[in-house]
C-alpha cells in the first residue's frame, strides 16, 4: 500500500517543529509497511495536486504567509473540490488561517484564503504564546504550542476542533480551538502536533488510505507510550503556566 504526501510551501510554512508532523506520518507509515512518499510544493511550482492523497501545511510568518496566500489562489478551485471527494488535510496555525476566507494582520494587510474552511481570522496587538490543552470530542485530549497574533472566528459550515481546557484557542474568548470540515483538520497547535497526538496521524492515514483504496484500511497498532509520555509531559507543563487575559 500506498500513500502520498505533499508539504506546502516547507520553506516558508513550517515554525516551532512543524516539520515533525510530516516525519510522525512518514514512520507510522514505514513502521507498518505501507510506503509513503513526501513531495515539496514550493511557490512559483505548478503540481497536480490529484496525486496526493493528502495534504500538509504548516505555520509561518505574517510576510511569508502573504506570498504562500498569492501562490495558493492558483490551487483554490481543485482543492475545494478535493475536499469534497475526501482528501485529508492536516493545517497548522498560518496555513490554517490561508485556507479560511481571509487573514487580516495586524498591519492591516488584507490576505485573502482559499475558503476551504468557513473561517476568517483579524491580527492583535497580544501574541496568544503558550502551552496549550484541548479537549476534542473526536479525538479525546490534544496538547500543543501556540503563537499566534490572529484571532480566528468560525462560521456554520465548520465545527471547532475541541474546546480549550488551557490556553487560548482559536481567538482566546469563545473557547474554541480549531476546525473540522471533512476530512480537514486546522489547529495553532504547533510543537509539532501529531508526534504528541498519535491518533490524529493515524486518523489522517487511515482517511488518505480510505482515499486513495476507496474503503477503509485496517492500522495495526503501534506501542505509542512514548508519544503518549510525551503527551502527558506537555499536558503538566501547560497547567504550570499562566495563561494571560487577552
Ligand atoms: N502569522 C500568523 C499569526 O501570527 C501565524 C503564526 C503561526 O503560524 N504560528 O497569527
Amino acid at each position: 500500500m500506498k500513500v502520498k504526501i505533499f508539504y506546502l510551501y516547507p520553506d516558508l510554512m513550517s515554525l516551532y517543529g512543524d516539520v515533525g508532523n510530516i516525519i510522525t506520518l512518514l514512520r507510522r507509515c514505514q513502521w507498518r509497511g505501507i510506503n509513503c512518499e513526501v513531495e515539496n510544493l514550493k511557490v512559483g511550482e505548478k503540481r497536480d495536486l490529484k496525486e496526493a492523497d493528502l495534504l500538509f501545511m504548516g505555520g509561518g510568518q505574517d510576510r511569508g504567509q502573504r506570498i504562500v496566500g498569492n501562490d495558493l489562489q492558483n490551487y483554490k478551485e481543485e482543492i475545494i473540490e478535493l475536499v469534497e471527494d475526501g482528501l485529508p488535510i492536516l493545517l497548522i496555525c498560518g496555513g490554517y488561517q490561508l485556507f479560511g476566507k481571509y487573514f487580516k494582520t495586524k498591519d492591516g494587510v488584507y490576505i485573502p484564503g482559499i475558503d476551504v474552511l468557513d473561517i476568517w481570522t483579524v491580527g492583535g496587538d497580544r501574541r496568544m504564546i503558550g502551552n496549550a490543552v484541548v479537549e476534542s470530542p473526536l479525538f479525546g485530549k490534544l496538547v500543543g504550542f501556540e503563537n499566534h497574533s490572529g484571532r480566528t472566528f468560525l462560521g456554520e459550515k465548520v465545527n471547532p476542533l475541541g474546546k480549550v481546557l488551557k490556553g487560548y484557542g482559536n481567538n482566546g474568548k469563545d473557547g474554541f480551538e480549531g476546525a473540522i470540515y471533512k476530512n480537514v483538520i486546522g489547529t495553532y497547535l504547533h510543537g509539532p502536533f501529531l508526534p504528541k497526538n498519535p491518533n490524529v496521524a493515524d486518523w489522517l492515514i487511515s482517511k488518505a488510505l480510505a482515499y486513495r483504496y476507496g474503503e477503509e484500511v485496517f492500522l495495526a497498532p503501534l506501542d505509542d507510550s512514548l508519544e503518549y509520555s510525551a503527551h502527558n509531559a506537555q499536558e503538566r507543563r501547560a497547567y504550570r503556566a499562566k495563561t494571560l487575559h487577552i
